[in-house]
């Protein structure tokens, strides 16, 4: 997770979000204590705030099974307490699926398990909910969803949303268009808060507006395309909220061309 800092640091970003573990797995390495040490001193000197955790991607706190729910809730708190422990502000989760099920019968499963994950303990990491593309069984791709859960659930646990680009537009809120951006935010507004917003998770989309596919691409390459990036990030709705790059990656020269390209956004806009 340091070296996570370092790269960070190295591509002049002011906030980063990270994995503690294999996303795609359930075993949870083990943090040494300098490892921790090492990471809190980084992330002060380098004066890195907030930092993410992404939560895995085998989390599902809307599944009707029992042990695949039990695993979900665990596997949360146990990111709350590494984020607690290295000092990352916030958690960021993917709530799960209804795998098959209801929607809305699912979505009451996930305030459930937030429920119990808010009454075992306090974190000082606040919990972020993330829209999703609107694949199959997908229960947070709308905005209200996210409200709807974030509004049962005790206060404490969780401390807003996280807004995927990608996703948003995947899920048939069309930023391409000044309209669809204007009323992705009308709905944060309108729903959440704008105060809620925590993180904008900047992804370009290979497949059109609406297609409910999460496909990732770099940025203003993709349906989304530069005009309307440009537009986007200089809402003055979306202005001081962090943004991360979740862009495809083969090395670190893909990061530095897309991080290039959003920091081109924000200068022409200035001139
Ligand atoms: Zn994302």
């Amino acid at each position: 997770m340091d070296k996570g800092l370092e790269r960070a640091k190295h591509l002049g970003c002011t906030t980063v979000q990270m994995f503690s573990h294999n996303p795609r797995g359930w075993a949870l390495g083990k943090r040494q204590p300098e490892e921790i040490a090492q990471f809190r001193a980084l992330k002060r000197v380098y004066d890195i705030h907030p930092a993410f955790i992404h939560t895995s991607y085998l989390i599902n706190l809307a599944s009707a099974r029992p042990d695949l729910s039990e695993r979900s809730m665990a596997m949360v708190e146990e990111e709350l307490c590494i984020a607690d422990q290295v000092g990352a502000e916030y958690v960021v989760l993917h709530t799960g699926s209804a795998s098959g099920d209801d929607p809305a019968v699912a979505r009451k499963r996930a305030v459930m398990a937030l429920k119990r994950i808010a009454e075992k303990s306090f974190w000082n990491a606040g919990l972020l909910l993330e829209n999703t593309a609107g694949e199959r069984g997908d229960i947070t791709s709308r905005v209200h969803e996210l409200a709807e859960i974030m509004e049962q659930v005790t206060p404490g646990l969780i401390a807003g949303i996280c807004i995927d680009t990608c996703h948003a537009f995947a899920a048939g809120y069309d930023i391409s268009t000044e309209e669809g951006a204007g009323g992705l935010a009308a709905e944060i507004r309108r729903y959440c808060g704008r105060n809620m917003l925590k993180l904008v998770h900047l992804n370009d989309s290979k497949k059109p507006a609406g297609a409910g596919v999460d496909r990732h691409e770099h940025i203003g390459k993709g349906a989304i395309g530069d005009k309307s990036f440009r537009r986007f990030v200089n809402l003055p709705f979306f202005t001081g909220i962090p943004l991360v790059l979740e862009t495809p990656k083969i090395s670190d020269d893909d990061d530095r061309r897309n991080l290039e390209t959003v920091r081109g956004y924000f200068k022409k806009a200035e001139i």
